[in-house]
Order: C-alpha cells, then structure tokens, then sequence
C-alpha cells in the first residue's frame, strides 16, 4: 500500500472517528513493535527465543527450574526493559482527550496504553499486566519493581503473606482470561458503534470475539495491520501499514477536521 493510499485512508478513519459516540480500540502485539516489544508470531517474535512450553500454567507450576528462569529473564529487565509509547499508544490517548475514546481493550501485558495516557479506568487488559505480580494461592497483587528488587538476594521469591507460588501477572496459556474484565469488555464491544483494531492477527481467542461482537451488533470496524486478519473482508477501511505510522496519519486529520 504505498503513501498516497494509507493518507486517503487515514482520512476516512478520521472521518469514522469524528461521527463515532463510542469509539473501542481493540489492541494487540503489532501496535507495541514500534516500541520495541517483539511480537509473537512475526520474523522476530518471542516464540523465536523463547519455549512456549514454559508459559504454560502447568509448567510453570510444576517446574522450579522453569520459574528460576523467568524470574531472572525478569531481573535482567524482561522484553520490556526501558519501553516507552509509541505514535500509535499517543494517537489512541489523543482520543481519548478530545473524548473520542469509549475504551481500549487490549490484549498487551505491556502497560504502554496507560504510559501514553489513557486512564486505567478505561483499558481493559484481556491478559494481564506484566507490570505486576500475583500469589497463586492467596491472589494477592504486588508490584513488579517490589519483587524484582527482592530477585537480588533470591532465585525463586515466594508470596510473604503465605509463600505461595508468585507469577507473574499476565495470563499464561491454560488459565482463564480474567472473567470480569472480559465480560465488561464484550459489553462495550455490544455497544460500540465504531471497533479500530490496531496490530492483531485476530486468531487469539476468547479475545478476537470482541471485535466480532462489534461487528455482529452493527459498529463500523477498521482494521490497520500487518498482514491478513479472518475479519478484512468485514473491515469498512483496512489499512495495510505501521500503526504508528497510521494512527499518527489519522489524528492529523481529527484534528484538521475539528479545527475546521
Ligand atoms: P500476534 O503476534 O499474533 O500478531 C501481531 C500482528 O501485528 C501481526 O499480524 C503482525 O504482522 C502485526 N504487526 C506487527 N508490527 C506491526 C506494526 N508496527 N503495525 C501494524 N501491525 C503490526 O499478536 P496478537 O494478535 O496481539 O495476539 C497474540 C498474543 O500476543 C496476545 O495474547 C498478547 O497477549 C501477546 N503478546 C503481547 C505483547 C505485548 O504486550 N506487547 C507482545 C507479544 C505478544
């Protein structure tokens, strides 16, 4: 898609914004490479470096060795060490303050939204926040940076109120997405008239049913990633390019527009 393209679509997506009442950004991997973060399944992804085995719950909990090793992948500062927004976590905040924001819901663990400043109130983490950590027995919730500093003196830190198992607080495969934030989020995709997906294959699921509830109840979507996604062929504008890129193309419109 060359430039001419993306800008006459950046165009109508900011036309989509501009009309929409309740705007849902569904996010996923692709919209935090540009930070830096590498996806999952792309030329780089994470399965290229790391065993998805070992982000199973079951060999998480049963392998010491398994969890000694991530906890010192995390002392070292993790896939995330010094990861800062990008145009396209701006873009989405930028909405959000000219209130044409309903929600993000993303399926990131990276807390780059938030960083960029969309409130917390209105990011609905579909798989957890790696910026912290939960006891598998008593549940309870510590901050990341708590526990790394304790990773100076221990290899394998244990939950103080009860020494249960701490894991990180992202979801690994074979858990439950936190029901909750997923019901609420299915919710407002019910509702929402406009759905821009930013950076997802959309073959993750439960979380590739919010889009599709989007759509089944009548919002426009849009689609700016990548590659192909199942749902292109339901996409009012889909975008092949960066989202950083992209997203920074559509608020110079939005905001062309409302200068007008
Ligand atoms: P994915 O890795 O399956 O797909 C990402 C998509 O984004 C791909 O189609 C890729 O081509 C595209 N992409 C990459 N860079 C892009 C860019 N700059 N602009 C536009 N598109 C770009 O990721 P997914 O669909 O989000 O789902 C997989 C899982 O990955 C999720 O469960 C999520 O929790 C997890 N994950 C999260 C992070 C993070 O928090 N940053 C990183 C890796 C994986």
């Amino acid at each position: 898609m060359g430039g001419d393209d993306i800008e006459r679509q950046a165009e109508k997506i900011a036309q989509l914004i501009i009309n929409s009442q309740r705007c849902l950004v569904f996010s996923g991997a692709g919209i935090s490479t540009e930070s830096g973060i590498p996806d999952f399944r792309g030329e780089d992804g994470i399965w290229t470096k790391l065993d998805p085995e070992d982000f199973t719950i079951q060999r998480f909990v049963a392998r010491p060795e398994v969890r000694k090793m991530q906890w010192k992948l995390l002392a070292e500062g993790g896939l995330t060490k010094n990861v800062q927004p990008n145009a396209a976590h701006y873009a989405v905040a930028e909405m959000h303050k000219l209130g044409k924001l309903d929600c993000v819901v993303t399926q990131n663990i990276d807390n780059l939204h938030q960083m960029a400043g969309v409130p917390d109130d209105k990011v609905f983490e579909l798989h957890g926040n790696m910026q912290y950590v939960r006891c598998l027995s008593c549940r309870k919730r510590f901050p990341m940076e708590e526990i790394v500093a304790r990773l100076a003196s221990e290899e394998l830190p244990e939950c103080e109120s009860c020494n249960g198992i701490l894991k990180p607080d992202a979801v690994y495969f074979g858990e439950m997405l936190p029901q909750a934030v997923l019901s609420e989020a299915s919710r407002r995709a019910n509702l929402c008239d406009l759905c821009i997906v930013i950076g997802s294959t959309l073959v993750v699921y439960p979380a590739a049913y919010i889009p599709e509830y989007a759509c089944n109840a009548g919002a426009k979507i849009v689609i700016i990633n990548i590659g192909y996604t199942p749902m292109d062929s339901k996409a009012a504008v889909r975008v092949e390019g960066k989202a950083g890129e992209v997203m920074g193309r559509v608020m110079n419109h939005v905001r062309g527009i409302i200068d007008k």
